[in-house]
């Protein structure tokens, strides 16, 4: 039987792609080549004709694709000397850091919005060992923060404008593309700060310029209804949704996004937040897939553009999973209508509690 070699992580796999040398020493947690899943019940119960497939990188090491910038990013600082980095976040970014950190061993700053946090978020954070600063104020207060503090403080910023984070995250793409044999004909994700819509399209970009792949796929970018500032076109100061992932106002990579949304023919969206919650709950019930509340906005769009026939029948279509469902636990549970059922431990009892919900 022939053995599979031990996977080192997207930086070792995609070296000749990435800003990486012979010398660079590379942190890696084994992230990236996450499940690329299709979807097996969903098409056919809401009656869309389309092949959709899940990237889930709810599997990276912290939960989130954020993984695949960050170990990049702090490779990078490590590389030129530094020892601390710091962020804003709305928690997937600051787990990231926090892990990739404490591999590295030099420190994380994160900075939080007070209380809008999911808790797993906040758990991954306290356990590697950053140092979590909360503010009365939201991601973009935050990310403002952090800006002013970089140029003051010996601390590398990672927050998805340092170019090496979305160096990383363009990695995602080539693994689609290996993986179809082709690009896909749409790629929908959720968007926050575009970060990550901007890197996949530089993947894609890349691909197809080197010849691997002729085409391109159409990109489509969904936000929260409460935080869409691509929708109205300017920047939204209050933003606010279930989807905290994605709960950001001025996005940090603005221009960039736009720029994919026209050289890719694609277009932003939005959904309320009953629709992505729902769309959360469907691929947990009929795929088994569990994602966060903000990964589910590019399954909640994707299908309502092929039901509006937006999105042509037939179509190849991908969404990214951007996180996983156990990084946000109190919201599934409050928004799940599954009774639990308490009884006597006894055989009876048990018996009926099944035969009474076969
Ligand atoms: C960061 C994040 C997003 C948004 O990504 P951007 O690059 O900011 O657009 C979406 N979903 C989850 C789970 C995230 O952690």
């Amino acid at each position: 039987m022939p053995f599979r070699k031990h996977y080192t992580g997207l930086l070792d796999r995609y070296r000749d792609r990435l800003p990486i040398s012979e010398d660079t020493k590379i942190i890696d947690l084994g992230e990236g080549n996450t499940p690329l899943i299709k979807l097996k019940n969903i098409p056919g119960e809401m009656g869309v004709d389309a092949e959709i497939y899940v990237k889930y990188e709810g599997l990276n090491p912290t939960g989130s694709f954020k993984d695949r910038g960050m170990c990049m990013a702090v490779t990078k600082a490590v590389e030129e000397g530094s020892k601390a980095i710091i962020c804003a976040s709305t928690g997937n970014t600051s787990a990231a850091a926090a892990a990739y950190a404490a591999r590295a061993g030099i420190t994380a700053f994160v900075l939080i919005p007070d209380g809008k946090i999911a808790l797993g978020k906040l758990a991954q954070a306290m356990m590697h060992g950053a140092v979590v600063i909360q503010i009365h104020g939201n991601f973009d207060d935050g990310m403002q923060l952090v800006k002013e503090v970089g140029e003051e403080a010996p601390v590398t910023i990672v927050n998805s404008i340092n170019p090496f984070r979305l160096q990383g995250q363009k990695t995602a793409a080539f693994e689609i593309i290996e993986e179809l044999g082709a690009a896909p004909d749409y790629h929908c994700l959720p968007v926050g700060n575009a970060g990550n819509i901007s890197a996949h399209w530089m993947g894609y970009v890349e691909y197809a310029e080197d010849g691997i792949v002729p085409t391109r796929p159409t990109m489509v970018g969904y936000q929260a209804a409460g935080a869409a500032p691509f929708m109205r076109g300017e920047m939204v100061d209050e933003p606010e949704t279930v989807a905290t992932a994605i709960r950001i106002g001025h996005p940090q990579s603005w221009d960039k996004a736009w720029n994919v949304q026209k050289e890719s023919g694609g277009w932003f969206d939005e959904c309320t937040d009953e629709e992505i919650l729902a769309a959360q709950k469907l691929l947990a019930e009929r795929e088994g897939v569990f994602c966060e509340p903000a990964s589910a906005t590019s399954v909640a769009g994707a299908l309502r553009d092929l039901k509006s026939g937006k999105i042509p029948a037939g179509s190849k279509i991908v969404c990214t999973l951007t996180g996983h469902g156990l990084k946000d636990p109190d919201t599934a549970i409050k928004q799940s209508t599954r009774e639990l059922i308490t009884v006597d431990a006894t055989l009876e009892d048990v018996k009926g509690a099944i035969l009474n919900n076969m």
